[in-house]
């Protein structure tokens, strides 16, 4: 915050007198005293380190903070050493601080050097390294039993300001595809409970990137209506995927997801096979389809059977024949559905069927779980307990995902 890290190293003496009636030794008791003397000490500690850095500073030719108004860092002085008080959160609790004001000789302009010296924000009351820590308390659980944990441990915060810092935190976090991770991905979406919206109403959308060493990282976050736009999703990472000759993307869409990048991307669709014979379920009842009925079992077992793939056949002809037989097989089953009128089966494998093998023709490793599933969990474990706002469900989800995936950490 415009303070020169050169500054010389200070000493300073600090005693304090403090008198406590305590009546047992035990250790709660002495505890509970000394959370009395703790605010006492911390902002009497703080204040006497800000006034000596503040002389240190001030004696100096050329001082570690300059005017903002006229850049002068040479000419100024004291105001007074117990200026206006200010509030700022730490990690132990609120302390209120006076500010330090001194006056630019330059062009007569008075400030405070206080947040200068600390090192936070102009007019902000709680730091950086305050609110995300909170912010990312918040995100792991819900916003009450946030607030009971920070409070078991000596903070004394209200949900108010553990809400206010999921949402400070999650605006500094961006999501992107990596140029230096795999060229592969999976894009999936869930419905999450908005306010005003009945069950389902919404849905929230998730992009993640295979790693080279294992596992995934998100790529991307939104949350929009169902069967919307995908576009967002893949927004901040055009310019990377543009880097790679060709990009895998697995899901349960179809390609009418990608339309916002027809043209800009190379991106190679690959069906999730291990969703099909889950949403064939869904499509069958809709058809009216007795579950476990011979017909059920029919289709069913024969979509489990088409969409099992089995990896590490490298042999071209092989895989060749297994396409071939695998699409046979399908063709089969679209065939049993239609004569039996079920039109949304029909409709839905028809659907599906252009992208199911890419992955497979394209010799490009074969997988028959999802890893976006398990993010999905991870999601749904915060997001399923509550009604939330977009922005909210959106916030709380992307410091989530940032900290179990992408090394977030505060
Ligand atoms: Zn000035």
């Amino acid at each position: 915050m415009g303070v020169n890290p050169r500054i010389n190293s200070i000493t300073i003496e600090f005693s304090c007198q403090f008198s406590v009636e305590i009546r047992d030794s035990s250790l709660a008791t002495i505890l509970i005293a000394f959370s009395k003397l703790l605010p006492q000490i911390l902002t009497d500690f703080i204040q006497k380190v800000l006034v000596g850095f503040g002389e240190s500073a001030m004696g100096q030719t050329r001082k570690p903070f300059c005017c903002d108004k006229c850049g002068n860092n040479k000419e100024f002085i004291w105001k007074t050493r117990h200026g206006k008080e200010t509030n700022i959160l730490t990690v132990f609790q609120w302390v209120r601080l006076q500010q330090l004001p001194v006056q630019c000789k330059g062009c007569g302009h008075k400030f405070y050097i206080t947040r200068k010296l600390l090192r936070i924000e102009p007019m902000k009351r709680i730091p950086a390294e305050v609110y995300r820590k909170l912010g990312l308390v918040g995100s792991l659980t819900t916003y009450r039993v946030a607030k009971k944990i920070v409070n078991m441990f000596g903070w004394t915060v209200d949900k108010m300001t553990i809400w206010k810092s999921v949402q400070k935190t999650a605006r500094e976090i961006d999501f992107k595809v990596d140029s230096k991770e795999l060229p592969q991905g999976e894009a999936d979406g869930t419905g999450i409970g908005i306010k005003g919206i009945a069950k389902r109403g919404k849905e929230l959308k998730v992009f993640v990137q295979y790693k080279s060493g294992g596992g995934v990282r998100i790529a991307g976050l939104d949350i929009g209506n169902y069967n919307s736009a995908w576009d967002k999703l893949f927004e901040n990472s055009v310019e990377v995927l543009k880097g790679f000759k060709r990009f895998l993307l697995i899901t349960d869409g179809d390609s009418s997801i990608l339309e916002g990048l027809k043209g800009k991307v190379k991106i190679l669709m690959q069906r999730c096979l291990w969703h099909i014979p889950y949403q064939a379920k869904y499509v069958l009842w809709q058809d009216g389809v007795k579950h476990r009925s011979s017909e059920w079992l029919q289709v069913m077992s024969e979509l489990m059977e088409i969409c099992a793939i089995r990896p590490f056949v490298d042999c071209q002809k092989t895989i060749e024949k297994m396409i071939e037989s695998k699409r046979k097989r399908l063709e089969e089953v679209i065939k049993y559905c239609l004569e039996k009128g079920y039109t949304h089966t029909v409709a839905y494998l028809e659907n599906a069927k252009p992208d199911m093998f890419t992955a497979i023709e394209k010799r490009l490793t074969g997988k028959t779980t999802s890893k976006v599933e398990r993010v999905m969990r991870t999601v749904n474990m915060r997001v399923n307990v509550s009604k939330w706002s977009t922005a909210g469900a959106l916030n709380v989800t992307k410091i989530r995902l940032a900290y179990y995936y992408n090394g977030f950490d505060a």
